[in-house]
């Protein structure tokens, strides 16, 4: 049995509270929500926090999801994955973020993790996720050097920076739907767009402060918009994506008004295939779908965009061609009634 390391815990009941002993133990606490994925990584000694600070009785992060007349719908970053799968507001407005949802790893983790935890995803490796032995044996990596300075990255060693990546599958969706995220720390409030909080770098990959956490998520309301997310992953049952496609499309007089592609998994962050979304733009409907021609051309562009490494599931090459091949499907579901197709 792995244990965990040692650790001071605090289950602050408000956010005052909570923001109050973040502030005081700044870069030595860290929050946890369900500890899916922070418990794992503390076991394997890859985070090791002196301080944990609980955000599961904290009361204002576990309000009902509700619609904000003007803004949207808001999410509270401590909605289960359960909840918002299985929530109303959601399942009406955005069926993609619910299906979404209900496919990230088991319903048992599903009913731990929450949302909040998932868009603060920690970066994935193969040199990073492993246990303290087995990384002693390669002499540890740039993102967890383990005391030592100046480890170079174990998958592409003339990198400056760490290419461990991004696996959360919701965060592209966020970005493609246009979501902004509301930060909290004891210094007050500030609101972020879900796209520039993702940071292209392995180690430090998120805008957010050391004693900030996420509160809550706010949706626009999807007018036109048709919405879909793809993954390629070993199983279909619990494994994490090593490509994700998010792909939303905004339909007007029979002509894309706006379009969105987000990849994930294949760099640090979820990343926005401009060209592709430009090919879109404009283009007319055929009998009120997209032509065929301009869906290749679109998923040809994006494979530009798509920069995997050989530091998760499969080889990077494949999984540089399958961006292609997802971003079609992806796009040729949205001209489908049901649109979110999980392959
Ligand atoms: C077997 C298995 C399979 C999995 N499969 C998938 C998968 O397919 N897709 C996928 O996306 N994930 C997957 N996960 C990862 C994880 O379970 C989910 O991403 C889950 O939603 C994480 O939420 P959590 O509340 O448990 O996060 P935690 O483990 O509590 O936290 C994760 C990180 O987010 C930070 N954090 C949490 N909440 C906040 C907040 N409100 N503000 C600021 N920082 C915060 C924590 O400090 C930590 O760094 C899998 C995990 C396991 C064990």
């Amino acid at each position: 049995m792995i244990r965990l390391p040692e650790f001071s815990y605090y289950s602050p009941k408000t956010l005052r509270e909570t923001l109050k002993i973040l502030a005081s133990e700044r870069g030595k606490a860290r929050a946890v929500a369900g500890g899916t994925d922070l418990f794992p990584n503390m076991k394997r000694r890859v985070q090791t926090p002196a301080v944990l600070v609980s955000l599961n009785q904290v009361k204002e992060l576990h309000r009902n999801i509700s619609r904000r007349r003007s803004a949207g719908i808001v999410i509270p970053s401590g909605s289960t994955l359960s909840e918002v799968s299985r929530n109303q507001l959601i399942q009406q407005f955005y069926p993609s973020l619910s299906k979404t949802a209900s496919s990230i790893a088991t319903p048992l983790i599903q009913n731990m993790g929450t949302i909040g935890g998932n868009l603060c995803l920690d970066t994935r490796c193969t040199y990073y996720n492993q246990s303290p032995e087995w990384r002693e044996s390669v002499g540890y990596c740039m993102k967890a050097p383990e005391g030592k300075p100046d480890i170079p990255c174990r998958v592409a060693p003339g990198s400056p920076q760490c290419v461990a990546v991004n696996s959360s599958d919701t965060a592209p969706l966020f970005c493609a739907l246009q979501g902004e995220f509301t930060l909290v720390s004891s210094d007050g409030e500030r609101k972020i767009k879900a796209c520039d909080f993702y940071r292209n770098d392995g180690e430090l990959y998120l805008n957010l402060k050391p004693d900030e956490i996420l509160s809550e998520m706010i949706l626009p309301l999807p007018e036109n918009l048709k919405v879909c997310y793809l993954k390629l992953r070993r199983r279909g049952s619990f494994d994490f994506p090593v490509l994700g496609v998010a792909a939303a499309l905004k339909i007007a007089n029979q002509k894309v008004e706006e379009a969105r592609i987000f990849l994930n998994a294949v760099s640090s962050a979820p990343i926005e295939a401009a060209e592709s979304e430009k090919i879109l733009i404009g283009s007319s409907l055929e009998d009120g779908k997209l032509k065929k021609e301009t869906i290749a051309k679109s998923a040809r562009q994006a494979v530009k965009y798509s920069a995997p490494y050989d530091n998760t599931d499969f080889y990077a090459f494949w999984r540089k061609e399958m961006t292609e091949v997802f971003v079609k499907r992806a796009l040729e579901s949205l001209n489908e009634p049901e649109i979110l197709k999980e392959l």
